[in-house]
Parts: C-alpha cells; structure tokens; sequence
C-alpha cells in the first residue's frame, strides 16, 4: 500500500463499472490508476475520476497496475469547471503536463509546485486565465532550463532594440540583425506581455493589465515554442482556433 499526494490529469472508461485515471505525483511523476466501480454506488470515489481534483490517494498493486483503494480529496479546485474561460485555461495546463515527458525528479518536483501556484491562482483569484496559462508556460520553460530572456539579443547581446523577433529554433529572442530564417517578428504589445509576465509571479498576477489581445499574441508564440522545443502538438480546446 502507498499513499501518495497527486493531481488528477484527466480519466478514461476501462471496462463497464471502471475508470481509468491519469495522475501525476512529485514522488511518481505521471502514472495511470484504475478506480473501481465507480459508474456505481460509490460516490466518494466519483469525484478521483475529476480532472484538478488534488488529493491523497491510497494505492495498492493490482495484477493489471495500481488500484486506488481510498482518497481523501486536498482541494477539488470545483470552480474551474464552474467558469467556461477558467475551465479552458486549466484544461490547458492538464494537457501541457499529459504532453510532458519528465527526465528527473528535480524536473517532475518544480513542474508539480508551478501546477499547483497556477490552478490555485485560475481558481481563487481573478487574473485573467489567459495571464495563467502564458505564465505557466514562461515558468514551464525556466524549470526544463529554457527561460526567455526579455532583456537582450540572444546572439549579439544587444538591449537596444528596433524590431524583436522569436527564434523558434533557439527558443529566444533576437534583434533584426541576428533574425534567421526560424525567427518571427513580435508585435510591440506582445513583447511588452512578454516582458510584464516574465517580472510578476502568481501571487501578483490578479493586478496585471496587458493591451488588449496581447495575452493571446504572446499565447500563440509560447505554444509554439512549446511544440518546437518539445515535438509535441498541443490541442488547447477553447483557446487558439
Ligand atoms: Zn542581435
């Protein structure tokens, strides 16, 4: 029997009265549980089938992989699902962690504490979801080692900039001089978004004010270099069509 402190990532059908869930752990990072007979009676177990829902869970070993014999739920994270923008942020950041593929506890342990400082901050404060998710993935990319550094030229160091571009082969920002092929210029409101983001924490999140739209400009540069760093297609229902 192990006891273990996890988030609900998301869930599948097994067979007729079983579900499948998808958690992810600091200690175990990310792993699949089965939840028995939960399309019955048993309506405490129903809620470890919720996406958020963070909790301690009883595990034991079962022929075909681990079982969860108990929960006892730390937070549900409810009002997620209860607002369509906050719902389609947290689903995001669910996929961002199904789409990830841990190399060390270091890494699985950093990603865990961000997962939580943001589904904490989509729930309980009144930042912008969108704010969340693109300051997710800002920190995302400083815990795996890529940060962003907003202030100069990746390549010749310059600060004085007239136009800024994105690398995406880098996964940083350069000047017009330095600009290759894989580069995109960004507009001056999302590289100010940028720029805000990447100086604020959650906690300080709810009194940020970006121009309008920006956050979604930068949204769009992020997801990118998500998928060029990683290899991986990032399906963000709701958000970017
Ligand atoms: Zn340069």
């Amino acid at each position: 029997m192990q006891k273990i402190k996890a988030i609900v990532v998301k869930s599948n059908d097994r067979k007729e009265k079983d579900k499948n869930i998808l958690l992810f752990s600091i200690e175990q990072g990310k792993f699949w549980a089965t939840l028995k007979g939960v399309k019955g009676a048993n309506a405490k177990m129903k809620l470890a089938q919720n996406p958020f829902t963070f909790a301690d869970f009883v595990l034991e070993d079962g022929k075909a992989g681990k079982i969860v014999t108990s929960f006892d739920c730390i937070e549900s994270f409810y009002e997620i699902s209860q607002d369509v923008d906050k719902y389609f942020c947290g689903t995001a950041i669910l996929e961002i962690i199904n789409a990830t593929e841990f190399s060390s506890e270091n890494e699985t342990a950093q990603i865990f504490v961000e997962t939580i400082k943001a589904l904490k901050t989509l729930c309980f404060s009144n930042a912008n979801p969108i704010y969340v998710l693109d300051k997710f993935l800002l920190s995302y990319f400083e815990k795996f080692g890529y940060p962003i550094y907003v202030h100069k030229c990746s390549t010749c160091k310059t600060v004085a900039f007239d136009k800024i571009f994105f690398d995406y082969q880098s996964g940083e920002l350069v000047c017009q001089k330095c600009k290759t092929f894989s580069c995109e210029e960004l507009a001056n409101t999302t590289y100010m978004a940028l720029k805000i983001l990447s100086n604020c924490d959650f906690d300080t999140l709810k009194t940020v004010k970006l121009a309008g739209e920006s956050e979604i400009g930068l949204l769009r540069v992020l997801v990118r270099n998500f998928e060029a760093r990683f290899d991986k297609k990032l399906k963000l229902i709701g958000i970017l069509s």
